[in-house]
């Protein structure tokens, strides 16, 4: 196997979706399993399928593509709002697409009509993170217009938090958000099915409030396969935390100063470093760096330092235990290294 790969242990990613499934089922909350951090990859997304988990999302139209085409078998949402050169693929791929800009519903009633079939949208609510969302004042007026448009149907809201800004989900807004749907509801006599409250971010809010009030969807990525909840980064009871995780191999392993000798300036990312003397230690190299991975986010298994990395080498600290050329090293992995790891082009993959 070439190295840098990701370690993909496909019955833990099952197992946290069984898992998360229950706990949510527990409250009349269906999960839309998202997809894009690991690119709509067919065996994992069958992985989470095959747990009951029949509802996926993307933001990527292209990863609906894939997974449709390699036959999987759910209900497809783009969860970013479509840009206007890609609504004949959405209408074509994705069953449902999450919406706030009513030039591109139109766009999408217009394919829609072309294709002779009904796009299914929810509309996205500014709740407070000021990612993406429609003001709350605009909610009747935006309803108003799509109901006379054709080939859309709105079949409900959403909102998302805890991602651009941070804003944490709470009795507060997500109250609100119920509210707003009774609201919607009665004033234009629709039926907002899916009331989607939020992400992984949502999961102390769900257990901590005996109601749940009209939200019953959540959009999960992090934990589902990573098993944690993302406010805090807490473990959630029960699941795997290292369904993934990254093996690079040593290329160089010295006893070298700890104290870099000659001038110093900047490195090769405009950094000044600082260092301690810690007199000889024993430096690995592992051939792995910053067009692999977003390193920041590496956690080795093993009782070695990471020293600091480059485009293309990591330099640990290996004295307590040392490694030779030729071994291969583990980290774990957050989001954000996942992510980077996942997305790059020199990041095999091996599955068990
Ligand atoms: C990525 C994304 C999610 C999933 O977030 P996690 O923190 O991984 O659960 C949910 N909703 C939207 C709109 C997203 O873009």
């Amino acid at each position: 196997m070439k190295t840098p790969y990701l370690e993909i242990n496909l019955s833990k990613i099952h197992d946290n979706a069984k898992r998360l499934r229950a706990m949510l089922g527990a409250r009349d909350i269906e999960i839309t399993s998202v997809t894009k951090c690991f690119l709509g990859e067919p065996r994992i997304a069958n992985a989470i399928v095959t747990a009951g988990i029949s509802s996926l999302g993307d933001s990527r139209i292209q990863n609906i593509i894939r997974m449709k085409k390699a036959n999987v078998k759910a209900l497809f949402t783009l969860i970013r709002t479509p840009s206007a050169s890609e609504v004949h693929d959405v209408v074509t791929y994705a069953d449902v697409s999450f919406n706030t800009e009513l030039s591109i519903i139109a766009a999408l009633s217009k394919a829609a009509i072309r294709q002779k079939t009904i796009h299914d949208i929810i509309l996205m609510v500014e709740m407070g993170d000021l990612r993406e969302g429609i003001l709350r004042q605009d909610i009747g007026k935006t309803i108003e217009e799509v109901l006379q448009m054709k080939g859309v149907q709105i079949i409900g809201l959403g909102t998302n938090l805890a991602c651009l800004n941070g804003v944490k989900p709470t009795r507060y807004n997500m109250d609100h958000l119920s509210r707003l749907a009774e609201i919607y509801e009665k004033a234009y006599d629709i039926k907002l099915h899916t009331i989607s409250g939020g992400n992984s971010a949502n999961f102390d809010w769900m257990l901590e409030h005996g109601s749940t009030g009209r939200v019953n969807n959540m959009r999960l990525g992090e934990a589902i396969l990573l098993g944690r909840e993302t406010l805090s980064r807490k473990p959630i009871d029960g699941l795997h935390l290292d369904a993934f995780s990254l093996i690079a191999e040593v290329i160089e392993s010295k006893v070298k100063p700890s104290l870099p000798e000659g001038e110093p300036g900047q490195d090769a990312f405009g950094n000044t470093p600082i260092f301690e003397d810690k007199g000889e230690m024993l430096r690995a190299i592992a051939a792995i760096g910053r067009q692999d991975v977003h390193m920041e986010g590496l956690t080795p298994t093993l009782d070695v330092d990471i020293l600091g990395s480059s485009s293309d080498h990591i330099v640990l600290d290996a004295t307590r235990t040392p490694l030779h050329v030729g071994d291969y090293i583990r980290f774990n992995v957050d989001y954000a290294a996942l992510l980077s790891s996942m997305t790059s082009p020199f990041v095999g993959s091996s599955y068990n």
